[in-house]
């Protein structure tokens, strides 16, 4: 069961330097493909560790997986999620443009991945010259 749990632990760390990987080179359907590839893993051993995974991390898979059974992915542009098309509270956005680690679309529960604009990179400059 301990074995198992470190199973799902090193997969999340995966999932982790995948999201750090897409920081420097955007985001591909490779990328996609592989990322939802180790998503399913994690949630094939979440059925049999259920009770020893973290409670919040079960219960967004619970919840993710009902509702997309696919794609776990989506892309935040402009600070909007596109799987739901909800807008990403400010404090959220910033984290999924570092990318220091998996936020979830507090709407819908996909994975934000960040996705940069022209807009976003005005917006940047902006901040730069303040
Ligand atoms: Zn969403």
């Amino acid at each position: 069961m301990v074995s198992k749990l470190q199973e799902v632990e090193r997969l999340l760390n995966r999932l982790s330097d995948a999201m750090e990987d897409l920081r420097s080179d955007g985001l591909s359907d490779d990328d996609i493909h592989c990322i939802t590839k180790e998503l399913e893993l994690i949630s094939e051993s979440k059925g049999k560790t259920k009770k020893q995974i973290r409670r919040d991390l079960l219960t967004h898979y619970e919840r993710f997986y009902k509702r997309h059974n696919d794609n776990a992915l989506a892309k935040m542009v402009n600070g909007v999620c596109q799987a739901c098309f909800v807008a990403v509270p400010s404090s959220k956005r910033m984290r999924v443009r570092q990318a220091k680690q998996i936020e979830y679309c507090e709407n819908c529960g996909a994975i934000l991945v960040f996705e940069e604009t022209e807009e976003d990179r005005e917006r940047q400059e902006e901040l730069k010259k303040k």
